[in-house]
């Protein structure tokens, strides 16, 4: 299998090059030249299937003959090491809980399917690389657990200084080894801009080679197909195939879930359930893609300001916004209806929705409305103890803290506090 770059002003590259490199050269996202197809007799097979064989037979074709088949099925299976249940709220309502993996949030099965794929292409080369991340919470400790003790890979990641909750922060911090935090004084976007320079400077480059572990890697964002196989495996009637809706910031996820559509697996349609940030909802009503400024709000995982991979979904359909439509609602819900949904959903249900799930709850809900017949899933990204403030809030009590998150909270913090100033990365990188 080859990728192309969407900007086409790269050549095409095999999936172990699109990896290594995550952005073209030419700035675009790598896609792949053709969509492999998933026969009938596959999806009528999937409930008696494994998890392990579901995953494997989507992502083999996409690998291509690069990782032997051996191999490929042991990263497979490593990265789906935890269930992942639909969960009925009532009868036209389900959740797809995404957040039983290591870090309780979705980007798990992403990151350790990229960090083994990572692993093996530099183990056969004896090339050490390292992964630069800036995250705003969750990418950082899903990347810090996935590549943690992954040979040949050094892992620095930037976050601001307090501004990341206590899980998330404990999540960064606590790795040691192979996994370096760099508490930066300042905000998100400087650190993603400090992170943005270092892949653009010439020394640095001599020095490391550096890759990103962000979203855009086709190595983060075509495992993501797994789990809408899974729902589809749990779903009760094959015949009427469920609305799915997906809490969506940068769109890799909800991307993923049309491919898998695409390929064959049977979907009613998509609802790209965002949060203030609408910038799709706006370009559907008004046919004009405008990109805004970030508006900070209680899901920060999807405050997004220009969802880098919308353009794959683009891609998929031609840029063809009529056909994009008929498969794909895009619904966007305030801070307000959020919280509403949290509080109504634990009284009415007693299920606990984390912010980002509640915004796909509540967009699956007024979809709804207009098409009662339809019955869907939504997907909850997060465990709700990730947002313990909002969500107590939201419930007026305590929630129950698991074990992992109370073993987590004690461990020693560990990081590099540093000015929010491009040199000082620098100096570190190269020192
Ligand atoms: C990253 C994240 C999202 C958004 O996913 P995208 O693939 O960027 O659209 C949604 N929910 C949670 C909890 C996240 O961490």
């Amino acid at each position: 299998m080859k990728y192309y770059s969407t900007n086409k002003h790269s050549p095409a590259v095999d999936f172990r090059e699109a990896t290594i490199r995550g952005l073209a050269p030419d700035r675009g996202l790598y896609f792949p030249e053709r969509i492999p197809l998933v026969k009938p007799e596959f999806i009528k097979a999937l409930k008696k299937m494994s998890n392990e064989e579901i995953a494997f037979q989507v992502i083999e074709e996409y690998v291509g003959n690069i990782i032997p088949r051996d191999h490929l099925f042991k990263i497979v299976k490593e990265t789906i090491e935890f269930e992942i249940p639909l969960v009925e709220i009532d009868d036209c309502t389900f959740s797809l809980e995404l957040f039983h993996g290591p870090t309780m949030a979705f980007k798990d099965v992403g990151a350790r399917f990229m960090s083994r794929c990572l692993s093996y292409f530099l183990s056969l080369e004896k090339r050490k690389v390292t992964v630069l991340v800036a995250t705003s919470g969750d990418t950082g400790g899903a990347v810090a657990d996935g590549f943690y003790g992954q040979p040949g890979i050094e892992v620095v990641i930037l976050y601001p200084s307090g501004k990341v909750s206590r899980v998330q922060e404990q999540q960064l911090t606590t790795y040691g080894g192979n996994i370096t935090a760099l508490e930066v004084n300042g905000s998100f976007d400087d650190c993603q801009q400090m992170v943005k320079s270092a892949f653009m400077d010439g020394v640095i480059k001599e020095k490391r080679l550096l890759t990103s572990a962000n979203s855009i890697n086709v190595a983060r964002w075509l495992p993501q197909q797994f789990y809408y196989y899974f729902a589809i495996k749990q779903w009760d009637d094959i015949g009427n195939p469920p609305v799915i809706s997906v809490p969506s910031g940068n769109f890799g996820n909800l991307c993923a879930g049309m491919l898998a559509a695409y390929a064959g697996l049977p979907v009613c349609k998509f609802i790209a359930a965002c949060n203030a940030n609408d910038v799709v909802p706006r370009y559907f009503q008004t046919e004009e893609y405008k990109p805004r400024p970030v508006i900070p709000t209680i899901s920060n995982a999807m405050d997004v300001g220009e969802p880098g991979n919308f353009i794959r979904i683009e891609e998929l359909y031609r840029h063809y916004l009529p056909e994009i439509r008929n498969n794909l609602e895009a619904i966007s819900i305030s801070d307000e209806e959020t919280r509403a949904c949290i509080k109504k959903v634990f009284n009415e249900q007693n299920y606990l929705l984390d912010p980002h799930a509640a915004v796909a709850y509540c967009a699956l809900k007024q979809y709804q409305e207009n098409n009662p017949d339809d019955r869907g899933i939504f997907l909850s990204t997060a465990h709700p103890i990730k947002f313990p403030d909002t969500v107590e809030e939201c419930i007026g009590q305590q929630m129950e803290m698991p074990d992992r998150v109370r073993d987590i909270l004690k461990k020693q913090k560990s990081s590099v506090k540093i000015a929010a100033s491009f040199d000082i990365l620098k100096d570190y990188l190269l020192g």
